[in-house]
């Protein structure tokens, strides 16, 4: 059925054929080249293979290597940008809890290492009540992972626990500033393991211990090599009883489930949808997404009755809708979205499952978190005169965040142009939206046919559930709803067939024993009883329960977005961006990694050891580009260079990237999904990539 193609895992070649609207050269300062964009997320190189030769292996020549323009003063051109990798990964951290100056200072202090100066800022600012929260979960967790478990002494663990456990004990939910998405089934985001108090099975709860945004040690090489994170040894796979392939027979009291018949069954037949909502900061996502859910009947009448007297309360009524999706204390005082939320609804033919990114700039890797989960995406633009254009400059999140998306696999768009009413519903200013950002997403790589604009306004829920009765509208606009636009989205093939992966995004403690991770499914199914494997830290456990919106079900598989109980293993050892596999075939785990990547619109040129944070699924992991291979040409993928000093906006090229800690990574040829990341560099997303090959 034709409604029923891959998008996230779609074959781009097959279009290309026929298809090469996108391959016209228009000039745009603000955007990457529409060829370059096309080259690259048209995976073009896999039919016009880059010619690109074996080179041989660079010794790292600091000496001679050329470096970033400075862009600072006082610093050289290295110290400026590792300055800015580090003041990046504190803010990831932090927030704009800190001012600029003190997290600058420390990064100086302490030779641009990210995770002591975080550890100095932290520890510096304990008395200010703000920052003792931060700090605390901080303290724990870093000390957590600073040494390997077994260096540490029992005491000493057991401090940090107590320490964590009080500081949980002391602080409100709604204190909490996010360091990474946390996503949930439930439509609730869960405490992190930080605020839960109870017991483990060997003692006292320990915070949950999140990979992404977390520091490491700078001397990370060294670090890293000492955390049993590589499947080396490989786990006791023998235990194993699942099979990859659905229908199974797994363990003495299973039943063999059939997965891909159970699926043709589940929610009436209705196939599953990720949905992600992306926008510049105010240009009422939460709000749209938030009187969508209500006019569905999601929220009732008394939770908006109480959503309104609180927010009038607060001085902030405009805001009642939004509060349906901002649910932290600290999302409602700011007024902006920091975390992606995520909630349940159905339309005709679909159950969405939907995920609100926050628009905020120092948000972005959250953003890209929920991006990378999303198999559609509605972007809101604000069309009141200033707002659109101001969202749309270079600067603003639109741009950003469509090219995210586009890189990140999300083909289908639908453009809710909000704030109508602002605008008196006025054709022109609709029409000026549209082929302004048309021009745009095209060249971003998005096909024509594939993006739909509806004019909307979130505040008064016209045009949202049902086609708007405004007469000034219906004059010009006889087109879809938002929710009939989004129903006529095509569902996504997920990789079934494919051994298990999921990518954990929070790690929390539950009732009962055992510990609970919640995540997406990118490939293959799992099962109730089932041994799954971590990696890192290449150990087992087994699944206990599983949860998908607020259901527990005995299966679960690619697409879903859920929460597994699992025993066996100590949450300390799983942190957010972990992946669960399947014993038999794991993920690779490495430190090196060959990337195709596409530069997007960068002040700086990169050079070797250029500093980068690393993005992908819910990874944010500080990195190098420890080499410069080769430079592509744009359309054909042949090699224009060898060994390129430096790489400017737009290029394509072939690099080798270094993290700092082992990261779980898949090619892209293998698993899309775990297979294409992006590159931040000073809170801006300067390149797209695609690992073309696993090294150590
Ligand atoms: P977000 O940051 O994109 O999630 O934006 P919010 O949903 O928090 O909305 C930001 C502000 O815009 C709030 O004051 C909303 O009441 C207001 N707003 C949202 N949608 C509309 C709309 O359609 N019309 C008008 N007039 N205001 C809106």
């Amino acid at each position: 059925m034709s409604r029923h193609r891959n998008v996230r895992g779609y074959n781009y070649d097959e279009d290309f054929e026929d298809d090469d609207m996108y391959g016209q050269s228009v000039d745009d300062d603000y955007c990457i080249s529409p060829a370059t964009a096309n080259q690259f997320i048209y995976s073009r190189q896999e039919r016009q293979a880059p010619k690109e030769e074996p080179l041989e292996e660079e010794e790292d020549e600091a000496g001679d290597i050329p470096m970033s323009p400075t862009v600072d003063h006082n610093f050289d051109p290295l110290d400026q940008a590792k300055l800015y990798s580090c003041l990046d990964y504190m803010r990831t951290v932090l927030g704009d809890a800190v001012p600029d100056s003190v997290l600058t200072q420390a990064a100086v202090r302490h030779g641009f290492d990210p995770q002591k100066a975080l550890n100095s800022v932290l520890s510096e600012d304990t008395k200010t009540a703000l920052v003792t929260r931060s700090a605390n979960e901080e303290i724990g967790r870093v000390s957590q992972e600073k040494r390997p478990l077994p260096e540490r002494t029992k005491q000493e663990t057991v401090a940090e626990k107590a320490k964590s456990r009080d500081v949980s004990h002391n602080k409100l939910d709604s204190e909490v500033v996010p360091k990474v998405a946390r996503m949930t089934v439930t439509g609730k985001k869960q405490t992190m393991g930080f605020d839960v108090p109870g017991t483990g099975e060997n003692g006292p709860v320990v915070p949950s211990v999140r990979r992404g945004g977390s520091p490491e040690n700078a001397a990370a090489p060294e670090s890293a090599s000492k955390r049993p994170e590589t499947p080396s040894k490989g786990p006791n796979v023998d235990e194993f009883s699942a099979s990859a392939t659905p229908g199974r027979s797994s363990g003495k009291t299973r039943q063999a489930i059939n997965i891909k018949a159970e699926l043709e069954k589940r929610q009436g037949g209705k196939p599953l949808l990720n949905l992600v909502v992306i926008g510049h900061v105010d240009a009422g996502k939460s709000t749209l997404m938030g009187h969508l859910l209500y006019l569905l009947g999601n929220v009732n009448k008394r939770t908006m009755h109480k959503y309104e007297q609180e927010s009038k309360k607060a001085g902030k009524a405009s805001f009642a809708y939004a509060w349906v999706l901002d649910e932290t204390g600290e999302e409602r005082d700011r007024g902006v979205t920091m975390d992606v939320g995520m909630t349940k609804f159905e339309t005709d033919s679909k159950v969405v499952t939907l995920m609100d990114a926050p628009g905020h700039k120092d948000f972005i890797p959250n953003m890209i978190t929920g991006a990378a989960q999303a198999d559609v995406a509605v972007l809101v633009v604000d069309a009141s005169r200033g707002e659109f254009e101001a969202g749309f400059e270079a600067g603003g999140q639109t741009r950003e965040h469509a090219l995210l998306v586009r890189s990140l696999g999300v083909t289908q768009l639908a453009v809710a142009v909000n704030k109508m009413d602002q605008v008196n519903w006025q054709q022109e200013r609709f029409q000026e939206i549209t082929s302004k950002l048309g021009h745009f997403l095209k060249q971003a790589g998005f096909k024509e046919s594939d993006v739909f604009f509806v004019p909307t306004s979130g505040l008064s829920g016209e045009n949202l559930t049902v086609r708007s009765s405004v007469a000034e509208l219906r004059s010009w606009y006889s087109g879809a709803s938002l929710l009939e636009q989004i129903d006529l989205f095509k569902a996504p093939q997920r990789s079934i067939d494919k051994p298990f992966r999921l990518c954990v995004s929070d790690v929390f403690k539950d009732q009962g024993s055992g510990f609970c991770v919640t995540g997406k499914i990118e490939a293959g199914s799992v099962q109730t009883g089932d041994k799954i494997l971590a990696m890192p830290p290449n150990e087992t456990c087994t699944v206990k329960g599983i949860t998908l919106h607020d259901e527990a079900l005995d299966w679960a598989a690619a697409g879903d977005h859920v929460s597994l109980t699992v025993t066996g293993m100590d949450i300390i050892k799983i942190n957010v961006g972990c992946v669960f596999c399947h014993p038999k075939e794991p993920i690779r785990v490495c430190t090196r990694f060959k990337a195709r990547i596409l530069l997007f619109n960068i002040e700086v040129p990169i050079t070797q050891g250029f500093p980068v944070l690393l993005h992908y699924q819910t990874v944010s992991e500080p990195a190098t580009i420890r080499k410069l291979i080769s430079v592509l040409h744009k359309s054909s993928g042949e090699v224009l260079k060898k060994k390129p000093k430096c790489l400017s906006k737009g290029m394509n090229a072939i690099v080798e990237i270094q993290t700092q800690r082992p990261v779980s990574l898949e090619l892209y040829k293998d698993y899309k999904e775990l297979g294409r990341f992006m590159l931040r560099y000073v809170g801006s997303t300067i390149a797209a990539g695609v690992v073309t090959e696993i090294k150590e």
